[in-house]
């Protein structure tokens, strides 16, 4: 079975790492949100495709859900003590892939290039693709001013009001190599536990993916992020709340609806089903919430049962 995944970072990482516990990590590909990509220090940083590729080679720092495991921040330290104002954290073995990522794309490299073979050095064995080799940048909107996303969600702690959110330049973009491909082949197309509006929505602005999603053959499941009323962890709340999204699994759905044919939602979301469902989405009601390896893996395989 060839599964095809869209995915931010943090909850998409822990939902694939269960995924290639139950199917070869070869039948896996990954289409990547880049909208939060950013520059630190000179350094392109890809922060959800980097989430995606440290989980599927074992290197995440679990506990954090971001970064390397057993990871030294001495560099930032150094560029602290040099007066920068830091609030980006780069760890000195994460640095390494942000050097090696902006000296490849530098030399004319494309980020699905350095991506393929960054994952591939690194040792995940599941196809990592970004959403776009072209720069879509995520803006939120707050009551003051634009924010890049990065901004908006490290530097400001999510704190502001979000207005509004946008995709800049997400019309002049073009899907990856291989990304409409992997849509158009897949038996399943998996939508991760992840932010419908920063990190799946910058993906389905990419002209031709929503498109490809409306058209493909393969089934499409998706795992709610919102459980009893809110977000796991992280600002989706805010986030669909300014897209004026409801804040429920029927939310989830409306942001997927068109295309999308089983949504996931939390046992404790049992009566939340007839408003899935009054959408043409079927809601299969499972323990959505991940909170270990074993939590992980039980997820992906109701999951692949679902799509079966
Ligand atoms: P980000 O770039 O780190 O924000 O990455 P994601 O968008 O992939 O992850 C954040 C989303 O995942 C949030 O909306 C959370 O509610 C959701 N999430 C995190 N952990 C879990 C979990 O264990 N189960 C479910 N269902 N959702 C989760």
């Amino acid at each position: 079975m060839r599964l095809t995944a869209l995915a931010g970072g943090t909850g998409a990482a822990k939902l694939l790492r269960g995924l290639v516990a139950s199917i070869p990590p070869r039948d896996l590909t990954v289409i990547g949100n880049t909208g939060d990509d950013t520059d630190v220090w000179g350094l392109h940083v890809s922060p959800d495709l980097d989430t995606v590729t440290y989980a599927l080679a074992g290197l995440l720092d679990i506990e954090r859900g971001w970064g390397r495991a057993g990871e030294t921040f001495r560099c930032r330290d150094a560029m602290s003590a040099l007066g920068v104002d830091v609030w980006f954290n780069l760890g000195d073995q994460d640095l390494a892939t942000h050097l090696w990522r902006t000296a490849a794309l530098r030399a004319g490299c494309t980020l699905s290039d350095v991506t393929a073979e960054l994952t591939r050095r690194l040792g995940a064995q599941a196809l990592v693709l970004p959403m776009s080799d072209d720069p879509v940048r995520t803006r939120v909107q707050t009551p003051e001013s634009w924010l890049a996303f990065q901004e908006y969600f490290v530097r400001e702690r999510a704190r502001p009001k979000v207005v509004d959110v946008e995709y800049s330049a997400a019309d002049r973009a073009r899907p990856a190599p291989g990304v409409l491909g992997a849509l158009r082949d897949a038996d399943v197309v998996v939508v991760c536990p992840s932010n419908p509006v920063t990190s799946i929505g910058p993906i389905l602005a990419v002209p031709g993916i929503y498109e490809a999603l409306d058209v493909t053959r393969a089934r499409i499941v998706a795992v709610s992020p919102i459980i009893g009323g809110a977000a796991v962890s992280g600002p989706a709340g805010a986030l669909m709340r300014a897209r004026g999204l409801p804040l429920s699994p029927a939310g989830v759905a409306m942001a997927y609806s068109p295309w999308l044919d089983t949504l996931l939602v939390h046992d404790t979301d049992r009566d939340r089903v007839p408003e899935v469902e009054a959408l043409g989405v079927r809601a299969v009601v499972t323990n959505i919430l991940m909170t270990d390896r074993a939590g992980e893996a039980a997820l992906a395989r109701a999951l692949l049962e679902a799509a079966r």
